[in-house]
């Protein structure tokens, strides 16, 4: 995930937020709840809640949302996104505190496992040999190999950080 390296320890959380890529749109919400009502997740678990996750930013609790795990349930639908009357980029503002979230060492550990997939075989989930063997017997060709040098100095030039891994169990 992208490294940010503007100085944020003077600025409000909100502000920290809309500094970031897709987190831009933050203020505009006037909590009309229509993500909340569009969002798939919301309807399996009511304890998800787009409209508050904006809220409990837009209020600088900070530490309830990047180390809550509202903010890793949302599945990138972009239901709430098209249907917002204030244009409010909920899903991509949602990506920005999971930016800030895996830099304050909060992130599920599958995304540090994902991490290392990707850096040692450029993929984030690796290719098991049942795979294999099943693209074999539906005629598919072996996937080639990634060029895993070129992917690492992508890596290194664009600031990516491995989520950190963590020993209690989530
Ligand atoms: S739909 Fe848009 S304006 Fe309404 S609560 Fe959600 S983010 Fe805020
Ligand atoms: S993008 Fe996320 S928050 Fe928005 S509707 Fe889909 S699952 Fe819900």
């Amino acid at each position: 995930m992208p490294h940010h390296n503007n100085k944020t320890e003077n600025m409000s959380f909100s502000a920290e937020v809309t500094k970031r890529h897709g987190g831009e749109t933050l203020t505009a919400c006037y909590q009309c709840g229509t993500c909340a009502s569009s969002c798939p997740v919301a309807r399996l678990d009511a304890s998800f809640n787009p409209r508050e996750i904006i809220k409990l930013s837009l209020l600088d609790e900070k530490e309830e949302v990047v180390s809550g795990n509202a903010i890793w349930l949302c599945a990138s639908c972009f239901n709430c996104q098209e249907r917002c009357p204030q244009n409010v980029e909920i899903a991509e503002v949602i990506y920005a505190l999971r930016n800030i979230a895996v830099e304050a060492g909060h992130s599920p550990n599958i995304y540090s496992d994902f991490g290392s997939a990707l850096i040692t075989e450029g993929r984030i989930v690796s290719i098991s040999k049942f795979v294999e063997k099943k693209r074999t017997e539906y005629g598919l060709p072996p996937l080639k190999p990634v060029g895993i040098e070129a992917l690492n100095t992508i890596l290194s030039v664009t600031g990516f950080i491995k989520p950190e891994k963590k020993e209690a169990s989530q």
